[in-house]
């Protein structure tokens, strides 16, 4: 018989449970990444408690076995931290729900519900390459300033139908700005134009997790030649192998391969490849060999045009003034930009009302004041150098005088809190500095804020009148 002592106290302690694994999984989400949090820690189950081992379950088996193997040791970690009575984490397979969740849901149509279609072809297309979207043309990207050189190069590679015009196409830029878009663009421009030649497109995730497989089930030559075998082949956000070694060594060999095959290479990431931590040098240097296109952030033009195309898809009635307002309000991305419109149109449709200024600033107002609090590197040194009394120019010179130094470290610790920039991105945008250097001063403040009580009202000042 089961001791009593057992599951019969979890009715009472599941609340806590579940709070300390609310805890729990939402630190590991810092650790490991969206992308990683949503394929293997999301769907996590906890399903009770006993005699200091956490009892939790996953849909299959493939999942546990992963699971187990990578996030197994800081799942107990970071448990015990929150509870000390917790001693390790045991993962079993129940498969009662979340059954979709069997494999990493990484491409971009599956996870956002869109209609995905996978088309008929060569097997190796249907055994390693994910759906693609299908609105994801070149037709409907709307191009601008910000983004023209990419599409331009996007559109050459689509239209070679021999030797690549430039090997790699390395697509860079920030969150939802269109790299998956224009992947994959190419790949249905060519699968229209040239059924013959293998196209083969996937997410850096995904290519990890084939990888893995094979060497689990020992079929890496198998993988080897599929891979080997493609005339065109394209990784999306290639930054999630960053320090993953024996994926990139994979990554690179393949990739080598291909090159010297004459087969051509796209690749997107979320930075440049200089800017990817965590990436070997030689890998590096080969990405860099090929065409480094970036898309940069949209302008006002561009934002406009989108949703003038969007609304013209969605054929709703949206007066020019609302879509002014939203290409001026909502300057994150384009992905933004279009899920605002969606909600306005949807909003509108339900109600049965006309679409208009106060209907959408109702509709969107938590997303209007999420993107009016955005604030740029360049205020806030602005007003740090203002508080200090300091000149602006100090904010990117060498001096080293503690009554500069210190206000250009609140600055850097504000720019990591207050916006999106990665840390080399900021130390560049302080007169070139080593983004180790971004990360003592955000150490140094944190720890000055511990010990000074006056120091931390004036950067808790601060970060109130730059959120404004
Ligand atoms: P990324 O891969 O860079 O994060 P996506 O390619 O997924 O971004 O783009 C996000 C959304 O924005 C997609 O629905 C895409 O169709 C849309 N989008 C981005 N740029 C454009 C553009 N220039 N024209 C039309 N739609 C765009
Ligand atoms: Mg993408």
């Amino acid at each position: 018989m089961k001791s009593k002592a057992g599951y019969s106290d979890v009715g009472t302690d599941k609340e806590a449970l579940k709070a300390e694994w609310a805890e729990v999984s939402e630190k590991l989400r810092s650790e490991v990444g969206e992308a990683a949090y949503q394929s293997w820690i999301r769907p996590i189950a906890i399903r009770g408690f006993q005699d200091g081992v956490v009892r939790a379950s996953v849909p299959t088996r493939f999942m546990r076995d992963w699971v187990v193997a990578h996030y197994s040791e800081a799942l107990a970690d970071l448990w015990q931290a929150v509870n000390a009575e917790i001693r390790s984490v045991d993962i079993v397979v129940q498969a009662e729900r979340a059954l979709k969740a069997a494999e990493p849901a990484e491409d971009a149509g599956q996870e956002s519900g869109k209609t995905v279609f996978a088309s008929p072809g060569a097997d190796i297309r249907n055994e390693i390459c994910a759906p693609l979207d299908r609105r994801f043309t070149f037709d409907q990207f709307v191009v601008g300033k910000p983004n023209e050189f990419a599409y331009a190069a996007a559109r050459r590679v689509a239209e070679a139908s021999k030797v690549p015009p430039f090997n790699p196409l390395f697509l860079y830029g920030g969150v939802g700005l269109g790299k998956t878009h224009l992947t994959h663009a190419i790949a249905w421009h060519i699968r229209q134009e040239a059924p013959s030649r293998t196209v083969v497109y996937l997410s850096a995730e995904k290519f990890m997790y084939r990888f893995i497989r094979s060497l689990r089930e020992k079929t890496t030559v198998d993988f080897k030649e599929q891979f080997r075998s493609a005339d065109v082949l394209m990784i999306d956000d290639v930054q999630f192998i960053a320090g993953k070694d024996s994926t990139q060594e994979e990554f690179f060999h393949t990739f080598n391969s291909l090159v010297d095959q004459g087969r051509q290479i796209v690749i997107s990431a979320d930075k440049s490849p200089s800017d990817l931590e965590g990436m070997e040098e030689r890998l590096v240097s080969r990405l860099n060999c090929g065409l480094v296109a970036d898309i940069h952030a949209t302008t006002y033009e561009l934002r406009l045009g989108i949703l003038q195309s969007k609304a013209h898809q969605l054929v709703a009635r949206i007066p020019e003034k609302v879509l002014e307002f939203l290409a001026h309000k909502i300057t994150s991305n384009v992905r933004e930009l279009e899920g605002a419109l969606n909600r306005v149109v949807a909003h509108a449709q339900l109600v049965g009302r006309d679409i208009t200024l106060e209907s959408t600033q109702d509709v969107l107002h938590d997303l209007l004041r999420a993107n009016d609090r955005r604030v740029t590197i360049e205020e806030i040194q602005k007003q740090v150098s203002q508080h200090f009394n300091i000149r602006l120019s100090d904010m990117h010179s060498a001096r080293r005088a503690r009554s500069v130094a210190r206000p250009r470290q609140v600055a850097m610790y504000l720019a990591k809190q207050l916006t999106t920039r990665s840390l080399p991105e900021i130390g560049r945008k302080f007169g070139n500095r080593d983004h180790t250097t971004v990360m003592h001063a955000v150490r140094k403040v944190d720890e000055l804020k511990e010990r000074d009580t006056a120091f931390a009202e004036d950067v808790e000042l601060l970060r109130r009148m730059l959120e404004g």
